[in-house]
């Protein structure tokens, strides 16, 4: 994986998240940084609820990254708003543990999106970034609840999850679309 610019790492490190950190996703251009808050914000929380190791396996694309991995045309990933996340696996584990692991990560993400969890982020409220595709607007779908900026030792945004979730052999996919898209898993 390429090494991150230092303002990347800040960024990250600025999120306080408890167990993600810069090393494990791919920098995106800058413009598109704050379309990440918003599903690592679940992400980590998702982390944390479960208690168990959990790897991110792909962040944020480049058109040319999303074609070695099959990715579809107008995918997540390429703004900078999805994340696919694998349940890892300690050496003396036997693999009905990841799986069943696997189910309940995407369970729990399936829960929090039917009651339109908000989770606090620590950086201000803005518009989602868009990305153009040969003249094609693809627009990121994050929503913001409220923004406290005057107090930066508080959270000073709210994210609700809306989104995207997949359920694949080995990872469960999660995007911030803004609206609701579901596959895998019934
Ligand atoms: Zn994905």
């Amino acid at each position: 994986m390429p090494e991150s610019s230092p303002e990347f790492r800040a960024h990250i490190e600025a999120l306080k998240l408890r167990h993600f950190v810069a090393d494990e996703l791919i920098e995106p251009p800058r413009d598109l940084w704050l379309n990440g808050v918003g599903v690592l914000a679940v992400a980590d929380a998702a982390r944390h609820e479960l208690g168990f190791p959990i790897s991110i396996t792909s962040s944020y694309r480049d058109l040319d990254r999303n074609r070695r991995a099959g990715g579809v045309a107008r995918s997540r990933h390429l703004l900078n708003e999805a994340l696919d996340l694998r349940p890892s696996r300690l050496d003396d584990e036997p693999a009905s543990d990841v799986t069943d692991r696997l189910l309940r990560l995407y369970h729990l993400l399936g829960r929090w999106r039917r009651e339109g969890r908000i989770f606090p982020l620590q950086v201000a409220m803005r518009w989602a970034s868009t990305l153009d595709m040969n003249g094609e607007t693809l627009k990121a779908g994050t929503c913001w609840k409220w923004t406290r900026a005057s107090d930066v030792s508080q959270p000073v945004g709210a994210f609700q999850f809306v989104g995207g979730l997949g359920l694949y052999p080995t990872f469960v996919h999660v995007d911030t679309r803004g609206k609701l898209a579901t596959w895998g898993g019934g």
